[in-house]
């Protein structure tokens, strides 16, 4: 199988914002698409995304999951990054109409299609740093994804950094420099104690992953940062605390710190994980601070992590009742 996000289908969808307003959308070829050396989004980063999934359910349907909620979410990314204002509802449509357009190319289960949206600035001024460009690129991409968790679902390892991921108040946009700015402290965490990723984690407030929110799972208790600017509010996070509440579990949605968690953690029974769409509910198996390794519970991942993760997922794939309402049909 091919790498995550490497698979594109032929053809995205795509809208233009100039003169104030929308182009209609349309079909192009997705090996390129032709933009200005100036262009805003390559040198001041005026860039947001987002990342969403269609289904198969048995009966052949294909279900995207919680689409209003990324399309907002967008909609938020680029109001902060001060791009043109998007369309919720024509971008709801595209994305329909490229998923029922490649509705044969949706895996089964547990494979899926990924959707990226994505919004770029591309009005061709250097002379903008400090100025939002007036026109824009929205466009959809599909990539065909397998089983993230074909070689089996190995429980991760995570550095506590006493850092930011980001700049405190780009922490809900989902842009490029966020990632940018977070490799490097990857790159030394994978080369140093062979993480897998980094928990960031400064003035010791346990915040989230590169691109994954964190959850404590302690018995019947899930604990987890509660929501403010600093951090991306993940689609994922807010359905597996859902499902949580839906099982009689007590959500605690507030600060929690390296000291506790360190100590939370090294109880057996305790469970962490990382949630986010391209992989569900990973769990934690090791958290390495200060120079120590902290087994989380058993180090394997845990019951209630499997329970979730098979919960969530047997709603995307047409298992289970859609008590929520989170997936809408496309064909
Ligand atoms: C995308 C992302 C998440 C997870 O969000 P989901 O909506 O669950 O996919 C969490 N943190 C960061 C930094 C992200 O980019």
């Amino acid at each position: 199988m091919a790498a995550f996000g490497t698979v594109f289908t032929p053809e995205m969808i795509i809208s233009h914002f100039h003169n104030n307003s929308w182009s209609q959308p349309e079909l192009v070829a997705t090996d390129s698409i032709s933009l200005h050396p100036g262009a805003h989004v390559l040198h001041y980063s005026s860039t947001c995304f987002e990342g969403l999934k269609a289904f198969r359910h048995a009966d052949g349907g294909i279900y995207v999951f919680r689409m209003d909620k990324n399309v907002a979410r967008l909609a938020q990314s680029s109001q902060l990054l001060a791009l043109p204002q998007i369309d919720g509802a024509m971008l709801q449509q595209m994305i329909l109409d490229i998923v029922k357009r490649y509705a044969a190319d949706v895996p089964n289960p547990p494979g899926s299609m990924y959707i990226r949206p994505t919004h770029i600035g591309t009005e061709a001024s250097i002379g903008k740093a400090a100025a939002p460009s007036l026109e824009s690129m929205l466009y959809v991409l599909l990539s065909p994804v397998g089983d993230y968790f074909a070689g089996g679902a190995k429980p991760l390892r995570l550095l506590l950094e006493d850092s930011a991921r980001c700049a405190a108040h780009m922490g809900m946009v989902k842009s490029g420099g966020n990632y940018a700015s977070a490799l490097q402290p990857i790159m030394k965490a994978r080369a140093a104690v062979q993480a897998d990723q980094v928990l960031f984690c400064p003035n010791g407030d346990v915040q989230e992953t590169g691109a994954a929110n964190f959850l404590l799972i302690d018995g019947n208790e899930i604990i987890t940062k509660a929501l403010d600017s600093s951090f991306l509010h993940g689609v994922t996070r807010d359905s597996i605390l859902t499902l949580a509440r839906d099982r009689g579990m007590k959500v605690s949605e507030r600060e929690l710190t390296v000291d506790e968690l360190l100590e939370r953690a090294q109880k057996p029974g305790t469970e962490a994980a990382l949630s986010g769409t391209a992989a569900v509910l990973t769990p934690v198996g090791t958290l390495i601070h200060a120079g120590k390794e902290y087994q989380v519970g058993s180090g394997q991942g845990g019951t209630t992590t499997a329970a979730l993760r098979q919960a969530l997922n047997d709603i995307q794939w047409g298992k289970a009742e859609d008590k929520h309402g989170w997936l809408v049909k496309v064909c």
